[in-house]
């Protein structure tokens, strides 16, 4: 807990499954194609993720940990907002 009483990413994300990361596509390649600079197109990230076999577990994950970026999960920051946004 920080001292605005909020949970830090990590705090929120500890209580879920990670298991599944063991068996993502991007663990060996790094996260140099799903954190780019602003403006840059995920098109190779977009490809990897539609062939994952962990699509659904990372982008839970993702969405419990607002404000991360990147491409995860099969979608952006902005989409995963978006999916918040719909949730509530
Ligand atoms: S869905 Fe994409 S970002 Fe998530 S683990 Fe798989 S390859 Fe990595």
């Amino acid at each position: 807990m920080n001292e605005h009483g909020k949970k830090s990413w990590w705090e929120r994300t500890e209580s879920l499954d990670t298991q599944w990361m063991s068996k993502s596509l991007c663990v060996e390649i790094g996260p140099d194609l799903f954190f780019i600079e602003q403006g840059g197109a995920y098109t190779e990230a977009k490809q990897i993720c539609q062939m994952c076999s962990v699509t659904s577990e990372c982008l839970t994950w993702a969405l419990a940990q607002p404000g991360i970026g990147g491409f995860l999960g099969g979608t952006t920051e902005h989409q995963r907002r978006r999916m918040g946004r719909q949730a509530s």
